[in-house]
């Protein structure tokens, strides 16, 4: 016999909390731990906890008595080395806790965190095998009670580690762990009809159905007989099984099958299936590459031999797509797995048409609006590494946290979008920043692609750490599309304007549609902020201090910065023009529509927002009604500028552009500048050139300008300077903390109090506190610090004094009850 080691293992438990935990192994688990597994742990008074093994050792703790791991809930590590690694980088990176990285990067049915309950199995009727003294109790009390929880379990018996126990009752089908805590994945079954197997050949059929005619009670059975015959496409085919509920829909009863299975013509049986839709298609040739494409498609294998990570810049319809397409295929080529982010699962469903006409049932998709057990099923199949499925994933930003075996190549489409972040909670992840890590730790080559490159981006790639390609050229030689002004202050005077569409937009739109071509108008949904602005020219008031507009403060009535805390009362006249007629703006996408149906009553209308689009399958509803032309005029907000393919769209308008660019951050003309050469992209495509309506007051405005010329390196030479001059990315790191505390005065003091402890080290990097655009949420008051640090500062050691600060902080009896949530790299 050899030695009893005891082994002690370091787990993440799903909650905010900055440590791993300890616990101890029984004996009887020494065989089965291992690192990735999932065990229940208990932790704080009487709760049970599913937690990730994150590291195996013989080491006592030394300062608290560890309790013991309830049970093991998997039979292989369902998390990876690499997986650990990104998630420590993460964590770092973010100032985040494991805990919530974990809970970010599972699935939720994987660790669910409320009290593990037991449950009899669904088909229990007998234990076979027999049953000890201590699981006969166990089950009789489950037989009376419909669940018990482990300490109820552990009362029963009057046993402490009843582990054991559980698991032989799993292992002998008398008991599951129930369903919502239940980490297991459930498999999905349906009931499947064949024509039995004893029934061969034609002559053999022909003789049962004979037999079958000669009653005529039999009439049902023969029906369904012959439907089974022509569906399973008997013989010529070599599927043989048909779903029962195909049948019943086609008009069969179930009792007749069930007649037909008793006379042992049919066979009745239940099957696994998967979740996941099957798609048999037929597999298309890749495109020959145009010459552009070609050169391109060159210039980046040739960057990849030297760099890592290789920036694709390709104006709108330039045919970047297919040339993803090649690199793909070369990846899984070489058996690798290819990962394929889009910031919005809007754009996966044309996406994932186009690419599973060349790769058929490779590609699988992954994001948060499938429901749990298919997101286990596509997590397990990751993991395994299955060279027949799921060798290309295409997802949204929480796809980054698959367990990957062997990357071979990242794609990151549309890579300067902002919803590649994650806002709240706690991990503020960027997925293209992960995706870069990602691909570091597996060595494997990460292709960014965009019409209109992040800054950050650009500059790395000018800074010759990315490669850079560009492809300037739309596919087949379709010219970029027209873009116009309608100047709103001129139609404003001339009482031209009809509520908010200007006259020029108006006719366009009557042409189109005249013409039968389709229209996109693009309200950008932030537009429901209300700015302060000057109803003749347009002037909106801007910071003393930073290159930002002041945005309205209702409750204090102030026009206020967001990022210095800088702020004025408002103006009794324009600072421009003198003028006296200052106003409040914001509009939104269903006013809009709205207002279209009365000036073209006879337009199909539609509209694409986040209230038209929380159902499933809402989004490629919309995509494809308006690719069918179902559709005349798309009314969307920021969802309808992105990477959608359409062949008809003969006008795009962007109702106010000047809402884009007063936007009180520094990223605004960064945004607009994106938003509006993203939307105009829409327009034209296939075989015409297309045409654009910008409204705005401010038809010269430098942003405009570089948008109507389709200029990136002249808005990206601009706009690169104001960032240098400002302190902001990419010279200078942005992190900001939030405060928040139902006390105003407690507030106030802790935020004074923190942001004093940090100026000490960190002097004028540190800004506010200040008090932020929305002030209270859910009975919060918020304040804010914001943190600038150069670029090349350690990162490394100014998060660790970050941290230690707030720690510091947080131990203060006063500040305690402040909750802080750290932003790392704003969006
Ligand atoms: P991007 O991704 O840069 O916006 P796409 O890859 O979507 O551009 O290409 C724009 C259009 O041109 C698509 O309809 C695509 O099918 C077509 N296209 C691109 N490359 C080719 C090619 N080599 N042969 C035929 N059609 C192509
Ligand atoms: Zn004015
Ligand atoms: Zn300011």
């Amino acid at each position: 016999m050899s030695e009893r080691i005891t082994y002690f293992v370091d787990v993440i438990l799903p909650l905010s909390i900055p440590n791993t935990y300890t616990y101890r192994v029984p004996f009887e688990l020494n065989e089965e731990i291992d690192i990735g597994k999932r065990v229940i742990v208990p932790f704080g008074r009487a709760k049970y906890y599913t937690a990730i093994v994150k590291d195996v050792h013989e080491e006592v703790p030394k300062n608290y008595t560890v309790k013991y791991v309830e049970a093991i809930l998997d039979d292989y590590p369902i998390v990876t080395d690499k997986q650990f690694q990104l998630w420590d980088w993460i964590a770092e990176y973010y100032l985040a806790d494991l805990g919530d990285v974990m809970n970010a990067a599972l699935p939720s049915n994987f660790k669910l965190a409320s009290e593990t309950k037991l449950s009899l199995h669904p088909e229990f009727d007998r234990a076979e095998g027999g049953l000890s003294d201590k699981e006969f109790l166990i089950l009789e009390a489950l037989q009376v009670q419909d669940e018990l929880t482990l300490k109820e379990v552990a009362e029963i018996v009057q046993i402490k580690t009843i582990q054991p126990l559980i698991k032989s009752l799993i292992d002998k089908k008398c008991a599951i762990v129930s369903e919502e805590l239940n980490a297991k994945y459930a498999p999905k079954y349906s009931t499947f009809v064949e024509i039995d197997e004893r029934i061969q050949s034609s002559e053999e059929l022909s003789i049962v159905l004979n037999e079958l005619e000669q009653s005529s009670r039999n009439e049902k059975q023969v029906a369904a007989l012959l439907k089974l015959v022509e569906l399973s496409r008997w013989q010529k085919s070599d599927q043989r099984a048909v779903l029962r509920r195909e049948l019943v829909k086609e008009g069969i009863s179930e009792s007749s099958l069930n007649s037909l299975a008793k006379k042992e013509i049919v066979d009745i049986y239940a099957a696994e299936v998967s979740r996941l839709e099957a798609h048999d298609q037929d597999i298309q040739e890749q495109k020959a590459f145009s010459d552009a494409q070609q050169i391109a498609y060159e210039e980046i294998n040739a960057s990849f031999t030297e760099k890592d990570v290789v920036l694709l810049h390709g104006v709108t319809s330039s045919g970047k797509t297919e040339i993803y397409v090649q690199k793909i295929q070369e990846a899984i080529d070489k058996g690798q797995q290819v990962l394929f982010l889009l910031p919005e699962i809007a754009l996966t469903t044309q996406l994932i048409n186009r690419l599973r006409k060349y790769f058929g049932d490779l590609v699988g998709v992954y994001h948060s609006k499938f429901n749990q057990n298919e997101r286990i099923e596509i997590w397990n199949k990751v993991l395994q590494n299955d060279p027949n499925q799921f060798r290309i994933i295409l997802g949204a930003r929480s796809s980054v946290f698959l367990p990957f075996r062997d990357l071979g190549l990242i794609i990151v489409d549309e890579e300067h979008e902002n919803s590649f972040k994650q806002y709240d909670p706690s991990p503020r992840y960027n997925a293209r920043d992960i995706a870069i890590i990602l691909g570091r730790l597996h060595r494997s080559k990460v292709l960014l692609g965009s019409a209109t490159p992040s800054i950050e981006s650009y500059f790395n790639a000018k800074e010759n750490r990315y490669g850079l390609v560009t492809l300037t050229e739309r596919f087949g030689g379709v010219k970029m599309p027209e873009i116009q002004c309608a100047d709103l202050e001129k139609e404003t005077k001339q009482k031209t304007m009809k509520s908010h569409f200007s006259s020029f937009l108006l006719e366009n739109m009557e042409t189109a549609l005249e013409a039968k071509e389709q229209i996109i108008l693009f309200q950008n949904r932030r537009g429901y902020t209300p700015l302060w602005t000057c109803e003749m020219c347009g002037w909106t008031p801007h910071c003393k201090n930073c290159d930002v507009s002041l945005t309205y403060h209702k409750s204090t009535s102030v026009l206020k910065c967001h990022y210095c805390g800088y702020y004025i009362s408002p103006p009794s006249s324009c600072g421009a023009c003198g003028s006296r007629k200052l106003k409040m703006i914001g509009f939104g996408t269903e006013k809009i529509e709205d207002e279209l149906a009365i000036y073209f009553p006879e337009a199909k209308l539609q509209r694409m927002d986040l209230d038209t689009t929380r159902a499933k399958h809402a989004y490629s509803q919309i995509i494809s009604d308006f690719e069918n032309k179902e559709v005349d005029i798309l009314i969307g907000t920021q969802m309808v500028t992105k990477g959608l393919d359409f062949d008809n769209v003969g006008l795009v308008g962007i109702l106010s552009a000047d809402q884009l660019l007063n936007f009180p951050d520094f990223r605004a003309f960064e945004r607009a500048y994106h938003l509006m050469s993203q939307v105009a992209g829409r327009a034209g495509r296939k075989q015409k050139r297309g045409k654009v309506v910008v409204q705005t007051y401010e038809p010269n405005h430098w942003i405009i300008q570089k948008v109507m010329q389709h200029d990136y390196e002249g808005f990206y030479t601009q706009e690169i300077l104001e960032r240098r001059n400002f302190h902001y990315p990419p010279f200078f790191r942005i992190v900001v903390l939030k405060l928040r505390h139902k006390k105003i005065e407690t507030l106030e003091v802790g935020a004074a109090s923190l942001a004093k402890s940090l100026q000490a080290v960190f002097k004028d990097r540190v800004l506010g506190p200040e008090v932020p655009l929305v002030s209270r949420v859910r009975n919060y008051y918020l304040k804010n610090i914001t943190l600038k640090f150069e670029r090349d500062a350690s990162a490394k050691k100014v998060k660790d004094i970050v941290k230690e600060k707030i720690d510091l902080f947080l131990a203060d009896h006063d500040y305690r009850s402040i909750r802080i949530d750290i932003d790392v790299d704003p969006q």
